[in-house]
């Protein structure tokens, strides 16, 4: 099994961002791609606020924080990413998309170079199959923030050879994870459960069942989650939200993978959650503020 040195990572989002710096923090030569200088650039002032973080925390020592901000490197062009072992892609949650850059990265990488997506909804499967390496080809899906959180579900598809799996699994336990295995359905384990939870939370909050933060305080005290799911739903990010569910609708045909007209409004006006400083919470505010609907 050859050995994993070089991580490439495509988008520098909420996860891409993170995923490169776990990357990097353990020890392999990170290069991460997006489109443009100043996304890269909240990317890397993201990164460095939570590296510093760490630092006050005395989790890392300040000469790791500088170790781990070296050995990553941020660009504009697929091209740079030629030379890695693996690539994991965190885009846009967008099938058309993630597979024109699987289509380009896989004319432009060796045979050895092992692909990897961290798509929430999508089927690993459907961007195996525009490769010519539909062997090498698995799911590696992160959970947000990505250095706080310790699960990540290794995917295998049908066409998935063993030495893959085992190379993403090692892989996921590399930088500090804790991995289980899932095969290649939409939501895979935890979306197929999480979702309609969620989206439960944004219809009770539609309904007026109860305030924004009431309906996350009862979740919170009542099951002992860590947040409640209207918080989780900003944390996420609100179009990533929607964009899962349509593709959880179309994937299963059940009512409870439909996004709720409220998400939708409030997708529309901008309010994508904390990425956008407002969702169901406005988060200008210290603590954030619970925020009004978005009416019809
Ligand atoms: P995001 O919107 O924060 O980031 C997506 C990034 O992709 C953006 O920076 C965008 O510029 C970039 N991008 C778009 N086209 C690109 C291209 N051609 N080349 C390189 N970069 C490009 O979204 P996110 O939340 O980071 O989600 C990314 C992926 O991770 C999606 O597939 C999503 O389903 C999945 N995911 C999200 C979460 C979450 O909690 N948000 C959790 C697990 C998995």
């Amino acid at each position: 099994m050859t050995a994993i040195r070089k991580v490439g990572v495509v988008g520098c989002g909420l996860m891409g961002s993170g995923i490169a710096q776990v990357a990097a923090t353990a020890g392999f030569d990170t290069v991460v791609r997006d489109v443009s200088q100043p996304v890269l650039d909240r990317g890397r002032a993201g990164i460095l606020k939570s590296l510093g973080r760490m630092v006050d925390k005395g989790t890392i020592t300040s000469a790791a924080r500088d170790a781990s901000l070296a050995r990553l490197r941020f660009v504009t062009e697929l091209a740079d990413l030629k030379d890695r072992d693996i690539i994991v892609e965190a885009v846009t949650e967008d099938l058309d998309l993630k597979n024109e850059i699987w289509r380009e990265l896989d004319r432009t990488c060796p045979p050895g170079t092992l692909f990897a997506s961290n798509t929430s909804s999508l089927t690993i499967g459907s961007m195996a199959e525009t490769t010519r390496r539909a062997d090498r080809f698995v799911g590696l899906h992160f959970f947000n923030p990505v250095p706080m959180m310790p699960l990540v579900e290794v995917v295998r598809t049908a066409t998935t050879s063993a030495e893959s799996f085992e190379r993403a699994y090692a892989f996921a336990r590399s930088l500090g994870k804790e991995p289980v295995a899932a095969t290649d359905s939409p939501g895979f384990i935890v979306n197929l459960l999480l979702v309609p939870f969620l989206l439960d939370a944004a219809r009770a909050r539609e309904r007026g069942t109860a305030s924004t933060p009431d309906i996350d305080r009862a979740m919170q005290l009542g099951c002992g989650h860590p947040m409640g799911p209207l918080s989780l739903m900003d944390y996420i990010g609100l179009d990533t939200v929607v964009r899962i569910a349509d593709i959880m609708v179309d994937a299963y045909g059940e009512d409870r993978y439909e996004a709720p007209a409220l998400l939708r409004r409030m997708v529309d006006a901008g309010h994508h959650g904390r990425k956008t400083g407002k969702g169901f919470y406005d988060y200008s505010a210290d603590p954030p503020k619970p925020v009004e609907l978005v009416s019809r």
